[in-house]
């Protein structure tokens, strides 16, 4: 059976074809680095990374090309979101975007995520972009207005081909739009006028201004690309207009199609609510990690479909930490088997059908565009099957034990990422101390020893975990951002 994903340019599954023979050109939309990425930011880059990850696995060479947002993605209240981290921060908005780009890598290095092969930055292809606004202009597909520059929708008659959406509606929906100087309102922005005190401005053949957020897409996506890819992945919430634009553009400048084919990940809520500012209840990648080892925020993102939404609340995520106990705790006993050296003359056992099972059953989830939860209920077979075995031959000869660690290496790890890696065990043990010594400052204060407790909860402190004693018991948190000495 051959891959088939679910394309939301034609809102169905098909079979997965390439370009090129054997080779994938990919490209995600990256974040907007202008604060720590948040937990939604796990989800759909968990999502892309292992789809990633199966591409490469079936052995196509996958040539991956991700963003970075520093540059024209406006708030509704038309701020630059770089801008307004660099007012909240009162530094230059490069410093923001230097600071968050570091850690949005931080950040998906210890999810486990693999690099993309290119990650190319807006603000460091502005001539490329006033290149592209020029040839739309050219080919009739775009104005110039007082400085700045729109895409003439009606110029492009498949707009909302992605969405579904379609000009009347759009119209309707943007009525409000208080933007007056363009010629409609579903025409958007590919360059804007830089008003005096905005900072990140550009010459441009319209005056001082910054591109628009989609074009960028647009411009470094065919820049290494080409015109015509096969993948384009994001977020849903991009489709529209993000992801809508980017297409118009392309498509106007190269007469191509743009991505054959639109992979989507599903937004992302906290205890069924969405996350916003306003609520105060985003969770940050960082905070996340410190409550659960990375391949456990993994397992909970690829307990559901990519394409489907989740919830992120303590009782999923801790379900998922069991199920990654229940997962990796047999492949953990069979490396420490292999490294025994104990009874080398256990009769050999026949293992090779419920391996074979296995894969075969793993590989048909991920061909069905990449069932993860699926692929996960076969391993948790295998895990079944691996703990009968183990039970009954405590030792099994070591071809047996080799090919099962081969399935684990290739299925859980290579494809999912879900084998713990040593630095999910080094967190886990701290983890572990600090608790400790949380029960033996708690006894020590119902000995009425304060001495010891407050000697302890000091020097937690100075370690940059702090301690909080509520009614219901004690709680920790670190705070690194004012580590003393
Ligand atoms: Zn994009």
């Amino acid at each position: 059976m051959s891959l088939t994903v679910y394309n939301t340019l034609i809102r169905k599954k098909v079979p997965f074809t390439t370009i090129e023979s054997g080779r994938v050109r990919m490209y995600v939309c990256g974040p907007t680095v202008y604060d720590h990425a948040h937990i939604g930011h796990a989800k759909l880059y968990v999502s892309m990374d292992v789809i990633l990850r199966y591409l490469r696995y079936t052995g196509l060479d996958v040539l991956y090309v991700q963003n970075i947002t520093d540059v024209g993605h406006l708030l509704d209240s038309g701020e630059d979101r770089i801008m307004k981290g660099a007012r909240r921060e009162q530094t230059d908005p490069m410093q923001v975007v230097e600071r968050y780009m570091r850690s949005y890598m931080d950040d998906m290095d210890a999810l486990q995520n693999i690099r993309p092969d290119i990650m190319p930055r807006a603000a460091g292809h502005v001539p490329e972009q006033i290149a592209a606004v020029e040839q739309l202009i050219k080919n009739g597909n775009a104005y110039e207005i007082n400085g700045s520059v729109y895409f003439d929708v009606s110029s492009f008659p498949e707009y909302g081909k992605l969405s579904g959406r379609k000009i009347d509606e759009l119209q309707e929906g943007t009525r409000l739009d208080v933007s007056t100087d363009k010629r409609r309102p579903e025409d958007f922005a590919l360059w804007k006028r830089a008003d005096p005190e905005h900072i990140m401005r550009w010459s441009s053949p319209w005056g001082e201004g910054f591109p628009g957020w989609h074009i960028e897409c647009t411009v470094m996506a065919s820049k290494y690309l080409g015109a015509n890819f096969d993948i384009h992945g994001g977020g849903l919430e991009n489709v529209f207009p993000h992801n809508e634009c980017e297409i118009a553009q392309s498509e106007a400048l190269s007469g191509k199609t743009f991505a054959n084919f639109w992979l989507h990940a599903g937004s992302l809520t906290v205890s069924g609510v969405k996350m916003s500012k306003s609520l105060d209840n985003s969770v940050t990648i960082q905070n996340a990690l410190i409550d659960y080892p990375a391949e456990v925020i993994r397992m909970f993102v690829l307990s559901s479909h990519y394409r489907s939404p989740i919830d992120y609340s303590k009782e999923a995520v801790n379900a998922a930490y069991r199920g990654w106990q229940r997962l990796t705790g047999p492949a953990l006993a069979v490396q420490q088997a292999l490294l025994s050296t104990q009874d080398s003359n256990t009769p050999k056992v026949d293992f090779s059908s419920a391996i074979k099972l296995t894969r075969d059953e793993f590989t048909a989830a991920m061909n069905d565009d990449f069932n993860a939860p699926k692929a996960i209920a076969c391993l948790f077979d295998f895990a079944k099957n691996v703990n009968g075995l183990l039970s009954e031959y405590p030792r099994p000869d070591d071809t047996t034990l080799q090919s099962i660690d081969k399935v684990y290496n290739d299925l859980a790890g290579t494809v999912l990422g879900l084998l713990p890696s040593n630095s999910t065990t080094y967190v886990n043990h701290e983890n572990k101390l600090i608790e400790i010594l949380v029960e033996l400052r708690n006894a020590a204060r119902q000995q009425k020893d304060f001495a010891t407790s407050d000697s302890i909860r000091d020097k937690l402190a100075t370690a940059g975990v702090i301690l909080e004693d509520g009614l219901s018991g004690t709680t920790w948190k670190t705070d690194l951002s004012n580590p003393s000495d």
